[in-house]
């Protein structure tokens, strides 16, 4: 796939150009997610993997910045299932650290805009930490002041499944159904939380929340909001998706959305594919939230290995769908509100951008539509920094001048 995209720059010249580009430009990653044995021998981030990302792939594909998530999926709302996974969100918070920790010379923890800026410059990558479903943070607001302290820049409200802060986009585990909207928005916990993170100076994020609850929490929020992986309706329309009213809205307070690279956000699948896919995971009885959470290495090693094949087999979205659904958001609100996510490691990838070290086919196709370095820079981390800075800004944290 990458002698695929190269193809398709007209002349070596501008190959040379969107390389020289690629290394040029800060590139942030805003959403990677992590076994939960990440940075143990089982999952070591310093060995060339399996993994999508891991730090050889993220050299080869200068790829700069990521945020790794801490994601734990929407279970019961009870005193148990809290604690469960309030022990699960602990877990990976560790897991990132102890990557850090392990690889002090190739990658260091960031904690702010700046911190990022600092670390790359240095030669490394650096790493921060993003919050996909409060879910784990309980009815206990202080618990979002501890995932603050524990390095998460930002938090989304939810994952599928409504929740005790907010409605979701989705049913639980149904990435393609509307969700029930129990609440019409966010809750009064939920209202509670973006105060809280507007307090501690964390970025909002609305990826995976209902169009109501993303509009609530825009409104709500006294600082820019970003939906740190997401795709747009206006190209694809999938409950999934942001809007163009909502992307509208987003922008219009200053906030940024960081288009995902997610073969079923980006266009609809074939049918015939929907139907192998549907017929694959009952094979493998993964058929419900549960077995999902319980799949064991060999189950996933099959389901991603007989998943590819389906790929091969009924095409697969690409780099190009990808910058479609980024042109869409540019054409609709400007450059200044875009940015770019793998989703690597939570179902991310495309043809062309199938792991962190293919992530100079991404440059190069913005490249062949004609953005220059200066839009692409923004594109890759500029925009997402100055929307950081805007939230810790807000939060009356002392920022360094970029
Ligand atoms: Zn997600």
């Amino acid at each position: 796939m990458v002698g695929v995209v190269l193809a398709l720059l007209a002349t070596p010249a501008l190959a040379d150009e969107a390389a020289d580009i690629h290394a040029r430009v800060l590139t942030l990653d805003t959403h990677i997610d992590i076994p939960a044995d990440y940075a143990t021998p089982k999952h070591d981030p310093g060995v060339r993997g399996d993994m999508q990302v891991d730090l050889p792939k993220l050299a080869e594909g200068k790829l700069d910045a990521g945020f790794f998530i801490v994601y734990v999926g929407q279970g019961p709302e009870t005193p148990e299932g809290y604690a469960d996974a309030y022990r699960q969100a602990i877990g990976k918070f560790d897991a990132i650290h102890r990557q850090a920790g392990q690889y002090p010379g190739k990658v260091e923890m960031a904690w702010s805009p700046a911190d990022v800026e600092r670390i790359v410059a240095s030669g490394k990558i650096a790493s921060c930490i993003g919050v996909e479903n409060l879910y784990p943070a309980g009815p206990d607001t202080s618990k979002i002041e501890e995932f603050y302290r524990r390095g998460a820049r930002y938090m989304s409200l939810t994952h599928s499944g409504d929740n005790h802060l907010a409605d979701s986009a989705n049913l639980l585990g149904q990435l393609d159904q509307p969700s029930q909207e129990t609440h019409r928005g966010l809750t009064e916990m939920g209202f509670a939380a973006i105060a809280e993170m507007n307090r501690l100076g964390v970025m909002i994020d609305v990826s995976h929340s209902s169009e109501a609850t993303t509009l609530q929490a825009i409104e709500a929020s006294t600082a820019p909001v970003i939906a740190s992986h997401s795709a747009l309706r206006g190209v694809y329309d999938i409950p999934r998706n942001l809007s163009d009213e909502a992307l509208k809205a987003l922008a219009a307070r200053g906030g940024v959305v960081q288009v995902v690279a997610f073969d079923s956000y980006l266009r609809p699948p074939a049918p015939e594919k929907v139907a192998a896919t549907k017929a694959l995971r009952e094979e493998l009885g993964l058929t419900s939230a549960a077995a999902w959470k319980a799949i064991t290495d060999e189950q996933r090693k099959t389901y991603m290995a007989r998943l590819k094949q389906l790929h091969a087999r009924y095409g697969r979205a690409t780099v190009s769908d990808l910058a479609d659904h980024i042109d869409h958001a540019v054409t609709l609100v400007g450059i200044d509100h875009v940015g770019i996510a793998s989703d690597f490691g939570g179902g991310g990838g495309i043809g062309g951008w199938e792991d962190a070290s293919e992530t100079g086919n991404v440059t190069a196709e913005l490249v062949r539509r004609g953005y220059g370095e200066a839009d692409i820079a923004k594109l890759w981390s500029g925009n997402l920094l100055r929307v950081w800075r805007a939230v810790e800004s807000a939060a009356g944290l002392q920022v360094a001048a970029p």
